[in-house]
């Protein structure tokens, strides 16, 4: 059993279209401390804790990904800062890291406990995280994130810094709310150092409005900021789906992740995990594997190897959202 093992444990993951896995999002919660407009309903209802994997399952499950191949791993939520004991994991899962191994531990944060995690985050390895801000208005902020402060993420980001994390800036488009801010927003980020990334607004996610009524091509924007800026091309890659260029003015880098405006599925490397175990294939299409059965089955890896295998077989070529109101409610897959 334990040799059958080791041989499994020395191939790496790939699909069935040759692509290899080599970076894994897992979502440590579904509890956030910010209701998104975009993301969330104000009324959330969160999952039983009996059905959320443990610090020790989410360990578990991600060292086999990582012995599988998996190089970046990206910690998210929910909110990850908000999961009791995260530094745990976050220690726990350092151990991995090692050339060969893994490359990188991250996470994706709102930035409202980054203040107090920063020193911990650095000494156990860390290095960049990314941190989703879409405005830099504090009243606006409130209305986007309906519960957030401003100056509590701000101050989290100056921790970050200070503590020697890189800082990525993820701002999520929104038209009428946003749109009119992107320049300032690249502004502020590369005068600080941080590189910014314009996400589109995915179909993503329960929420209580329209979905029509936020969408803005980042193609539009694009085109905007090409009459106050000389945006060059780059191949710089950090793992993710987002296409950079460099600002010539700021020295900056600036990324675009366009899901609906431009198809990024013939390089994806990716594969998603929620804290019930789920693992999504793709991020634009409902197929999924239970992984927490196998996991709680025995004490031994053997049934999530094969798991995973045959969840990793299935993945699709690619995703196919649509914006439009009749898909406009799509189900929130569990995170
Ligand atoms: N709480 C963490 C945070 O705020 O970064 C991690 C989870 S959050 C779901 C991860 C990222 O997804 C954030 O940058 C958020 O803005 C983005 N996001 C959430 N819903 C989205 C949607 N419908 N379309 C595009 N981006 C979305």
């Amino acid at each position: 059993m334990i040799l059958q093992h080791a041989s499994q444990s020395a191939s790496p993951l790939l699909d069935p279209f040759g692509r290899g896995i080599s970076y894994l999002r897992v979502s440590v919660t579904d509890r956030c401390d910010f209701r998104c407009v975009y993301c969330m309903a104000e009324d959330m209802h969160f999952l039983p804790k009996k059905d959320v994997l443990t610090l020790e399952e989410l360990d578990r499950v991600a060292s086999v990904f990582i012995r599988r191949g998996v190089r970046k791993l990206r910690l998210t939520g929910g909110e990850p800062l908000v999961r009791r004991n995260i530094m745990q994991l976050v220690q726990s899962l350092s151990r991995h890291l090692q050339p060969g191994q893994l490359e990188e531990l991250t996470l994706t944060t709102n930035g409202s406990q980054l203040s107090r995690h920063a020193g911990e985050l650095k000494r156990h390895g860390v290095r960049r995280n990314n941190v989703s801000l879409d405005t830099l208005d504090a009243q606006k902020f409130r209305a986007i994130t309906r519960w957030g402060d401003l100056a509590k993420v701000l101050d989290g980001i100056s921790a970050a810094q200070e503590a020697g994390l890189q800082i990525k800036i993820n701002m999520v488009a929104l038209k009428a709310v946003n749109e009119d801010e992107i320049e300032d927003m690249l502004t502020w980020c590369h005068g600080r150092g941080m590189d910014l990334t314009l996400i589109e607004t995915m179909p993503l996610g329960e929420i209580d409005g329209d979905r029509t009524d936020q969408y803005l091509p980042l193609s539009r924007i694009r085109a905007r900021l090409c009459e106050r800026f000389t945006l060059e091309d780059i191949a710089y890659k950090t793992g993710g789906p987002a296409r950079y260029v460099t600002v010539k003015e700021t020295g900056g880098r600036l990324g675009f992740i366009t899901p609906l405006t431009h198809n990024f599925c013939e390089s994806c490397n990716r594969v998603r995990l929620t804290c019930t175990g789920t693992l999504y294939m793709c991020l634009g299409q409902e197929d999924a594997a239970d992984l927490r059965t196998p996991l709680r089955a025995s004490e031994g890896d053997d049934l999530l190897h094969a798991a995973i295998e045959e969840a990793i077989g299935r993945k699709p070529k690619g995703h196919d959202f649509i914006i439009d109101r009749r898909h406009n409610r799509q189900r929130w897959r569990a995170t």
